[in-house]
Formats: C-alpha cells, structure tokens, sequence
C-alpha cells in the first residue's frame, strides 16, 4: 500500500507524449467556447511519462482481488473467467462509437445483434419473449414484478402479497417492496427445498405471485417444481423466476419448461461480462406468452420486406409498463454475452453447466468432512457448508475462516448467506477452474480446519499478507479511504 498518488507522482514538464501543433485540427477550443466558460488557469493534471502510468496502475491492479489473478469462489455470483474476445467484440468501432440517438438506419447492426441476443436467450430459457433493458438482476426483478403487477391489473385482480421464499437473495424481497407489494417468507424444508405445506397455506387470493430461485441459493434443484407451478397458478398466481443460478441449467432444462411466467438471467454472471467492481451489468428478463404486450418499450421488431431485412424500434405498445432504462441497457454487456455464446454454441452451452456441477461436487466431496454441510448432497453448480463446528470446538466463526482464505491468496467465499443456515460458507467454482485450481483451493481449506484446531490463533488474526489487514467492515464501506498511511 506505498503506492503514492498518481498527482505525487507528476513533476512539472514531464509527459506521455507530445504532438507536433500541426497535428492538431481544427478550431482552437478558445474560438469555440465563450471566453467566459474557457479556465483562467491550466487543469492541474499530473504530469507523468507513460512508463510511469502504465507501472502506477499496473502495482496498484495487483493490490485487487480479481478473476483474473485466481479462483475467485463467491457464492451465487458466479465469477468465472471472462473470455478476453468479448472485450474484443464489444469495443469494435461500430459498436462502440454509436450514438443512441442516431436514425434506426445507421445501427441496423446493433439491432441485429439485440434481436438475435433476445432470440437465443428465449431458446435458453424456454421463453416466449425476452426485455434486455434492465441493468442488473435487481433491476430485472423490478422489470418483472412490474409485469407481474400489470398482468393482474389487466385482469382486474387486486392482489397485494408477493411470495419469497426465506433462502432467497436480499433483493427478492427488497425488488418486491419496492414494486409496493407485502411480502410474505415461505419456508425452506429439511432437505432445503421449499416447503409444500407452507407454501400451500400461504397461497390465497392475495397472492400475485411466488418468488423462486432454481437451483437455489444453496445450489439444490426444486425437484417439486412442477407441483409448485400447479400450486401456484391454480391460485390464479404467477410464478417468477430468480435466474441468477442459470449456470446450473444452461441445454440441461429451461425455466419455461418447468412452468415459469417470467425469469431474470443476469448476463454479467452466467454469460461472462466482468463483475463485481460496480461495473455495469445486465439483467434481461424473459416472460410467458401472457405477459408479452406489457413488455418494456421499445420494443425490436424484425421486418421483412422486398428491399431485405430491416430492424425497426417500436413504442406502439399501448400496455407497455414503459421504460426500464435510457436508451436500450447496457449494450457493451450484450456485445460480451452474445460473443460468449456464439463462440460456445448450444453443445458449448450445456458443457459449461455440466462443468460447473462437476467441479462443484468434486470441492464439495473433498470438504464435507472438515465442515458440516446443513444439507445432503449431491449439489448442482454451487454449495452451502457450515462453519458451525469450528465455532462450537475452537471458538473461530465464519468470519475468521474467510479472512484467513485471503493469507493463503484466494477471494473468499460468500459468507452468512443464505440466512437459513448458519455460519454459512457458500462456494460456487464455476467451469473455469482447472482440477489443480480446485485442489489448490480445497488444501487451502483443509489446511484452515487444521489450523482453527490447533492454532485458531492465526484465524482469529488473519489476514496477515493482504495489503490492509481486519477492517471495521461497515466502517470500509462508507469510509473509502482504507489507504494506512
Ligand atoms: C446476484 C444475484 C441477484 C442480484 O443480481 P444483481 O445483478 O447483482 O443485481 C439476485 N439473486 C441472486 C440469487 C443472485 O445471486
């Protein structure tokens, strides 16, 4: 953490580079700008040669954490290798230097590119129709409970309860309050699944619809899914989706098929767009055939006609829930996941799932004997284990267990999520990691166990090699400057 500032760093009359005044073109900013609004003084920019940009960023990139330095097993994000040709395609010229406001004409690519994207992930999921405007899962959430809303609106059925079931994601509920629905908690069972009596007493001619991960937040398919989707409708109710696992099901089996009205993918997890430093993400939602003439505008429509094909934008949808977003999303996140599966194709597709539920039951069977694991498996792409034990013999918590991962230089895994099982550990490899990159990571946890019997000592002060060490967590998130100088 010595890394100085880049502005500590300048020296005045140092530079990257230089250009000759006569490659300079046009019209001087001073003739263009109102001599009022032009700066009285220089910007007090750094002054730095390249060589010192290119090592500044360079040192301060590898204090991070991120996919690109090693596993990275954070639980329910999905953190897989991002294949460096998305970044490729997403910033080719035509894409990249668009306008969104220029004539339909002129971006006939881009709307191809969406049109096919739509059509693809439809295919995935099992989907009538498919929005790519909402921003991230969340905002995806919103989109559908909105559908949802408007559906029932449409039907001149006041319903106010949303259904979540307790192993859900914060922002199942948080995206249904927001939407102005009450929200009911179903439980889980002892297996992990949702439980059928709970759910069977809560439905009630209030209830708009059900909120449901599959797989679930632990990783374990709803085996009843299908009664659950009989349950649910013969309510006159919804069924909605959480997609954020569909790393588990990708040419394995669809939302659609298992009697989903609506689903939410999020394409920075499953279709690798780099995540998890707040950069922009991308959360299409697909619905049924019932919900399509509420979807956001505008709306792509593929035209046929003599002179060829023609891709036209249409906000002449008069039941519309209108505008998710400005403009059309996040277009550089759709570029990444349509290049990320034309490059891996349906057989690519289903090869990906099948790898990431290998590689999660391979870490899982070398670790259930060192941790307890609240539920039998086997699991699909992900799993939950518990640090309960190490808490009860050695007095080391979750917490304690995480932080010491870092000392042996992994990310941690999500921890005390979901709220259904304590001191929760939850580990998602994904398909990109190598048979030794598992191995190498499960020592490392094996190794803790070890040493929360014989030296917690070293848990209790981990980490120790990272560049700052035990933060006040609530503190670091609303104090950003963690520099220890
Ligand atoms: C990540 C996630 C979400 C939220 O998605 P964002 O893209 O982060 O808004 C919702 N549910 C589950 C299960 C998730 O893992």
């Amino acid at each position: 953490m010595n890394e100085p500032l880049i502005s500590d760093i300048s020296r005045p009359g140092r530079k990257g580079y230089s250009l000759h005044s006569s490659d300079l073109i046009g019209t001087p900013h001073s003739q263009l700008i109102p001599a009022k609004f032009l700066r009285k003084e220089p910007a007090a920019l750094p002054e730095v040669p390249e060589s010192e940009v290119v090592r500044h960023f360079i040192r301060l990139s590898s204090l991070n954490y991120h996919v690109d330095k090693d596993m990275y097993p954070l639980g329910s994000c999905t953190m897989k290798y991002n294949p460096k040709i998305n970044d490729e395609t997403s910033s080719l010229e035509g894409f990249a230097a668009l306008h969104p406001m220029q004539p339909e004409s002129t971006a006939q690519g881009a709307l191809q590119l969406m049109h096919e994207l739509s059509g693809m992930l439809g295919e995935i999921t099992g989907m009538a129709a498919i929005t790519l405007q909402p921003a991230a899962g969340a905002h995806g959430e919103l989109a559908g409970i909105l559908l949802i809303k408007k559906y029932h609106e449409a039907q001149k059925s006041r319903r106010s309860t949303l259904l979540v079931v307790d192993s859900a994601h914060g922002t199942n509920p948080a995206s249904a309050a927001l939407a102005g629905y009450t929200i009911v908690s179903v439980k889980s069972n002892e297996i992990g699944r949702t439980d059928l009596n709970d759910l069977k007493e809560k439905l009630n001619g209030d209830v708009a619809a059900l909120m449901l991960t599959n797989p679930n937040t632990i990783g374990l398919f709803e085996k009843e899914i299908v009664a659950i989707a009989d349950m649910v409708h013969n309510n006159g109710s919804l069924l909605y989706m959480d997609g954020a696992n569909m790393n588990a099901l990708l040419g394995i089996t669809r939302p659609g098929d298992m009697g989903f009205d609506v689903v939410h993918l999020n394409l920075h997890k499953t279709f690798s767009a780099p995540h998890g430093g707040g950069g922009p993400g991308s959360g299409p939602v697909g619905v049924s055939e019932k919900l399509i003439p509420y979807l956001p505008v505008p709306v792509i429509e593929k035209m046929e006609s003599t002179k060829g094909t023609h891709y036209h934008l249409t906000s002449d949808c008069p039941d519309s829930i209108g505008r998710m977003m400005n403009f059309h999303g996040n277009f550089a996140v759709l570029v990444r996941a349509y290049t990320y599966i034309r490059m891996l194709g349906a057989e690519g597709l289903r090869r990906v799932s099948e790898n990431a539920i290998i590689n999660a039951n391979y870490l899982l069977s070398r670790l259930d004997k060192a941790y307890s694991l609240p539920y039998p498996k086997p699991v699909l792409h992900e799993f939950c284990l518990s640090g309960d034990l190490q808490k009860k013999s050695h007095g080391v918590r979750t917490l304690d267990i995480a932080k010491r991962l870092l000392d042996y230089g992994f990310h941690a895994p999500t921890i005390y999520f979901p709220l259904i099982v304590s001191e929760a550990l939850m580990i998602e490899p994904t398909e990109t990691e190598s048979r030794e990159t598992l191995d190498r990571f499960a020592d490392a946890m094996l190794q803790i166990a070890k040493e929360a019997e014989e030296s917690p000592e070293n848990l209790l002060a981990a980490p120790q090699t990272t560049p700052v060490r035990r933060l006040d967590e609530a503190m670091a998130s609303r104090q950003l400057n963690i520099c220890c100088r």
